[in-house]
This record gives C-alpha cells, sequence and structure tokens, in this order.
C-alpha cells in the first residue's frame, strides 16, 4: 500500500506564523520539536482520532510540529476517520492487506521525536525500516509508545529493547521478566512462565510517582486519578536501561494482579530517549489532562531531555480525574 503521508503541520504552520506580540522567538516554528506521529493498523477503534487529539494538543503547546505517516491498515471506524480529517485517506487504499506495507519508509532523521500509535495487528516494518529507527533512536532521537503500542511488533527485537516490557503477540518468559513493585515499594522482576499483557475492565484507576524528581513527574501529585481506561498487567520484556516513573495498582477486584503495574517508564537505547505510557486506551482516556499531560511532558523530555512545562491548575488529584472534551 502506498504511504499516506499526511502534513497537516502545513496548514498549523501557517496558522501559528501569525505574527502575535505575545509570541517569543522560542515558539518559532524553526526552533520546534518536529515530532513524527507513526500509525496504522490498531486495534484501537478511536486510533485516527487519538493521533488527530495528539497532533491538535502537541501543535498548541506551542512546542511541538507534528506530521502524520501511516502505514497500511484494516479499514475500521469509517466514522472517526472521516470526522477526524485524515488527509489523503481513501477506502480502497485501506482495504489492501495489512499483514505487510513493503513501501513504509519515513524519513525519521528529519524529526527529534517519533511516537507510535499502533495496536497488536500492526503491519510489520520492512527490514530497512527498521533499521533506519534503530539508527535514529541510537543516535539520539525521542521515542514515546503509548497503550498498545506495547503489543506491536513481538519480533522486533531492538523494539522491544526501546520499549522495555510489552504485552501479548505471544510474549512469555522467553521475552524477558514481568516488572512491578510490591507492597512494600520494592521493584520486581519476576522470571516466572507466563503469558504477557492482561487487563481487566476499563475503569479509573490512580497512578502512583515512583520517581518525582524526575523531569516528566516533577511536580505531579505524588497520586492522581487518571479517567476510564485499561489498566495493563503482566506485562514483560527486556527491560533494560529502563526506570519506572509511576504504577498503577492493579486490584484484584478489577479481575487484576494484585501489583502495582508499571504505568510510566523512562528507558535508553543508545543515546535516544524512550518514554513509555500505559494509558490510553480509548478517546476519552486521551482526555484526561493526567494522560496528555505525561504526553506532553515525555515527549519534551524525550526529545530534548528537559521538561519546560507546567503542571496545568486543572490536574487531577488522589481522587478526582480531570478531563477536557475534545472537540
Ligand atoms: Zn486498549
Amino acid at each position: 500500500m502506498r504511504t499516506l503521508k499526511i502534513i497537516f503541520s502545513l496548514i498549523s504552520t501557517l496558522l501559528l506564523s501569525v505574527p502575535s506580540f505575545s509570541q517569543s522567538n522560542k515558539n518559532m516554528s524553526k526552533d520546534k520539536i518536529k515530532t513524527l506521529i507513526v500509525d496504522g493498523q490498531n486495534n484501537h477503534e478511536h486510533w485516527p482520532k487519538i493521533t488527530y487529539m495528539l497532533k491538535m494538543e502537541m501543535e498548541k503547546s506551542g512546542l511541538f510540529t507534528v506530521d502524520v505517516e501511516r502505514s497500511a491498515f484494516t479499514w475500521k471506524g469509517e466514522e472517526f476517520l472521516s470526522d477526524y480529517a485524515i488527509v489523503g485517506m481513501d477506502k480502497t487504499e485501506a482495504m489492501k492487506d495489512p499483514k505487510a506495507d513493503p513501501d513504509y519508509s519515513p524519513d525519521f532523521s528529519a524529526y527529534d521525536l517519533v511516537i507510535c500509535n499502533f495496536g497488536w495487528n500492526a503491519a510489520p516494518w520492512p527490514e530497512k525500516t527498521k533499521k533506519d529507527f534503530e539508527k535514529f533512536i541510537k543516535k539520539g532521537g525521542g521515542l514515546v509508545v503509548f497503550h498498545a503500542a506495547d503489543n506491536s511488533f513481538p519480533e522486533w527485537k531492538a523494539y522491544n529493547q526501546m520499549i522495555g516490557i510489552g504485552g501479548w503477540g505471544d510474549r512469555t518468559e522467553k521475552d524477558g521478566p514481568y516488572v512491578y513493585y510490591d507492597d512494600n515499594g520494592k521493584l520486581i522482576r519476576d522470571n516466572s512462565a507466563g503469558k504477557a499483557g492482561s487487563h481487566g475492565p476499563q475503569h479509573e484507576y490512580q497512578i502512583q510517582i515512583r520517581n518525582s524528581n524526575h523531569p516528566i513527574t516533577k511536580g505531579m501529585p505524588e497520586k492522581w486519578l487518571q479517567t476510564k481506561d485499561e489498566l495493563y498487567d503482566r506485562l514483560r520484556g527486556p527491560a533494560e536501561n529502563m526506570e519506572v516513573l509511576a504504577t498503577a495498582y492493579s486490584a484484584e477486584e478489577q479481575k487484576g494482579t494484585g501489583r502495582h503495574e508499571p504505568a510510566l517508564m523512562v528507558l535508553n537505547y543508545g543515546n535516544g530517549r524512550i518514554f513509555h505510557n500505559i494509558m490510553g486506551h480509548a478517546d476519552y482516556s486521551v482526555e484526561s489532562v493526567g494522560f496528555m499531560t505525561s504526553m506532553l511532558r515525555g515527549s519534551e523530555w524525550a526529545a530534548t531531555g528537559k521538561v519546560t512545562q507546567e503542571i496545568p491548575e486543572n490536574f487531577p488529584t488522589a481522587d478526582k480525574s480531570s478531563s477536557v472534551k475534545f472537540d
């Protein structure tokens, strides 16, 4: 399938370049973090809308310009695709075999940051594209993966090193340990046999910060409530060069593990920085101020190693989630 290159940013760059007295030089397009969202086949019906939401929120922050490159996908959720104006998307193209996309070859080197929005069924990338991507991250490129993107590409060793832990896709003890915190606050790497990845019913759950000195989490309340979402548990993988910044308690009454599961993580791969966020199942989960703030801060950190953004005043608290309806 011909890769559909979507450059919304041309339009938004034009809009943002209208002279404004309040806009400082650092917000000029040339200094912004050049971001590429890679998406395509996904078992989550809201995925095109979520790409659109991320792009809009990131550009609204004044820190990022965002392009999208879409690999082959199965046509699902037509309503969402048409509502969120995915330029160049065409139904005939979309229905082609999504098991592979031999022409998918984004120019990663033109960007500072890549965000993965795929599901477990993402069309495998061509070998050359994988190598280009590995080189990009090794040389210091930033990467953000969230929710089902940690289900993708189970066979791709370097990708699994980048995400640290993942689920589904026949991941088992052969891929690395389960990683979680116990009730005493001890990080456990558990090599016991078993499948990776599960979740109970969607619900609001509490995020517990484990390192409040990291640029991404600094200033966040120690506990905050995520809007209705899936709480991934039993993730496993190589988990090398990985730090868990926050966990979420996976309660047995929610069909969970009774463990504190990793929710926000940072990793290094070569010189590259990676931010991994397990949240973001549906559009309403992405409307969460906690989720979006984590993504914006995680994206800035992955690209630059720093975070300049403030924690917004409507950030969730330990017992109250916070959402802003996207329209
Ligand atoms: Zn999900």
